[in-house]
């Protein structure tokens, strides 16, 4: 990516037309040809294949929804595969994480046709006699050049590379050495299987790369049965030709490890190993959002850094996170959807994503109250001692989902910023001498308000009208600007609501070089003691609420215990970093 920008896409500007996804017009292509027309085998299998060393975050899901969301709609199926080479980076932690994210999503690997669920540890035997086929035929020799040697002789973009010393060994040599390799007859470094292609290629991916090397190192799934581990690169096309991959999906830069992908592929299909059609990469554009970053090694800075509570921090941009924080799996996947599949980088903006949300959660999540600052008003001439019912629809839009009900006496908490001692221009709400409507409730009107010591508001005083409260008759006749949320002081429950904000404040914290953590936002995390309607108290974890006038709430799934939910802010009812 040359320079950071932030733009919305056009596709995402009109969310009706679909989005553009040359993944679909290269299937349908495959399918008018027949391409992929074989026995027992669908036309169209994907695979999602993360490598066990970490938490799955946004740009990952981008690949979730892409690769299963292809094989849903093609009728085909999806893989889900560990690409497990790298003995000394990986844990079974992992792997349970990412599978349990996977589904969280929506999606599933065990399909009509079966459980579709990998491990290219599972292919070590084959992708090892791979190997020594290739070896056999001269197309891979053992190189025993120190690490030096072979990253000098390796040439740089401007410089061709210098054939090994050790290039013309013949193959049973190679093939002796490569067994004494698997036998552990060697440490670490001290021989490695190259391919043999084209030391001068100007593509450095085929300069002799690495197949195989040794690592006297534990594996979670293969124990200590190997030291000696297949290179990613050589891998992950092999793992795809082994399940009938049709169409490997992956981000941009692998672009340039493609006709290592397709070299590989064909020698081994060439040793019988594989049948044609096999299976072709496809390059698309990572997704980029603005306003976070997804590199896993600066997550973990996050975390280790302890700038967030942890990998599932509601802040992070992890799935673990997102999941805390209120995010839906539809959100995302409409995120994913409206944005495309493209072949050219690109910044999309957070607000696309805030805005999936948005419309996801408005039509489900029932309606609440909550005084998120709250302050005392008192109604003097409201009886001492009695409570009234009030009710209002559960969802606007909804009203066979019924109404809920809650209480008002005397004393109910208001918003702080509700009232003014003295009203700036335009203000409707509670002033001395104004009439307002508790939402739900009665018209009352402002009398004056009462200070501490410092001059502080500490409480508002009215008095209501008994023949204004909504849904009766007489409500009608009551005509005020204003309509105010509120909680009986009485019947409230005291809750801790967290009020989330954006990580950082720059749209792009690390592009250009740019030191990430220098951007991050003071106010992303602000922890405050509201008053929620007594209904609340029964909000089951992970459920989410529209709190009336100040957006989305998850009750936490971690720190809620039963009739004492904490509140996390999934997103606010409107955008309010949209630029000026
Ligand atoms: P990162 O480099 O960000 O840590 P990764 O590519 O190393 O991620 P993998 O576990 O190898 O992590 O990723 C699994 C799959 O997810 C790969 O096919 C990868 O291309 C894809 N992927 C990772 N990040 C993104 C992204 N931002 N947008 C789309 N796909 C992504
Ligand atoms: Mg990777």
């Amino acid at each position: 990516m040359s320079k950071a920008s932030t733009h919305k896409d056009n596709e995402t500007s009109n969310p009706a037309a679909p989005a553009p996804n040359f993944l679909r017009n290269q299937i349908n292509a495959d399918l008018a040809a027949g391409t992929y027309s074989r026995v027992g085998l669908p036309n169209v299998i994907t695979r999602f294949p993360p490598e066990p060393n970490g938490y799955l975050h946004i740009g990952h899901a981008k690949s979730i929804c892409t690769n299963f969301g292809l094989a849903r709609d093609y009728a085909g199926r999806c893989h889900m595969r560990f690409d497990d080479t790298n003995p000394e980076k990986e844990e079974q932690e992992y792997v349970d994480t990412i599978l349990d994210s996977v589904r969280w999503l929506g999606f599933d690997w065990k399909q009509a046709d079966g459980e579709h669920l990998h491990f290219a540890s599972d292919y070590f035997d084959q992708l090892y006699a791979m190997a020594e086929y290739l070896i056999s035929a001269g197309h891979a020799y053992v190189d025993s050049q120190s690490a030096a040697d072979m990253a000098s002789n390796r040439g740089d973009f401007s410089k061709p590379g210098v054939n090994s010393p050790f290039r013309e060994r013949s193959p049973a040599e190679s093939l002796d050495l490569f067994r004494r390799m698997k036998a552990g007859e060697f440490k670490d470094g001290e021989h490695i299987v190259r391919a043999k292609i084209d030391m001068a290629s100007p593509n450095m991916n085929l300069r002799d790369p690495a197949i195989y090397r040794i690592r006297h190192a534990h594996h979670h799934r293969t124990g200590d049965k190997w030291c000696i581990y297949p290179m990613y690169d050589y891998t992950h096309p092999l793992s795809d030709a082994i399940e009938n991959i049709t169409h490997s999906i992956c981000t941009l830069e692998f672009q340039d490890h493609r006709p290592f992908y397709d070299w590989v592929i064909a020698r081994c299909a060439e040793g019988g190993f594989f049948q044609q059609p096999v299976p072709h990469q496809y390059e698309f554009a990572r997704l980029n959002l603005t306003y976070i970053v997804t590199s896993k090694r600066k997550l973990r800075q996050l975390v280790e850094e302890k700038i967030v509570e942890g990998w599932d921090d509601p802040r992070m941009p992890t799935l673990v996170g997102m999941r805390r924080r209120g995010y839906t799996p539809e959100a995302i996947q409409l995120m994913c959807e409206r944005t495309g599949v493209t072949k050219s980088d690109g910044w999309i903006d957070y607000s696309v994503l805030e805005g999936c949300l948005r419309e996801d959660l408005d039509p489900k999540a029932p309606r609440a109250t909550a005084v998120l600052r709250p302050l005392k008003l008192i109604i003097d001439n409201f009886p001492e001692g009695e409570t009234v019912e009030c009710s209002s629809p559960v969802h606007p839009h909804h009203p066979e989902r019924g109404n809920r009900t809650f209480p008002i006496s005397k004393e109910v908490w208001i918003e702080a910023d509700d009232f003014m001692e003295e009203p700036s221009k335009g203000y409707f709400r509670l002033y001395p001498g104004n009439k307002v409507r508790l939402r739900y409730g009665y018209v009352v009107e402002c009398t004056g308000c009462e200070k501490d010591a410092e001059g502080k508001v500490i409480a508002v005083h009215c008095n209501y009208f008994a023949d204004s409260k909504s849904g009766t008759e007489g409500s009608a006749n009551y005509k005020v600007k204003g309509n105010i949320h509120w909680v009986s002081v009485a019947q409230a429950l005291s809750a801790e609501v967290r009020l989330f904000d954006r990580l950082f404040t720059d749209p792009n914290p690390d592009s250009g070089g740019k030191d990430f953590k220098q951007f991050l936002n003071p106010q992303s995390k602000e922890t405050v003691t509201a008053y929620l309607e007594i209904g609340m108290t029964a909000a089951n974890p992970g459920e989410v609420f529209q709190f009336e006038r100040h957006g989305y709430f998850v009750a936490d799934a971690v720190e809620s215990v039963a009739g004492k939910p904490v509140f996390n802010r999934v997103v606010t009812l409107k955008d309010s970093w949209a630029a000026a």
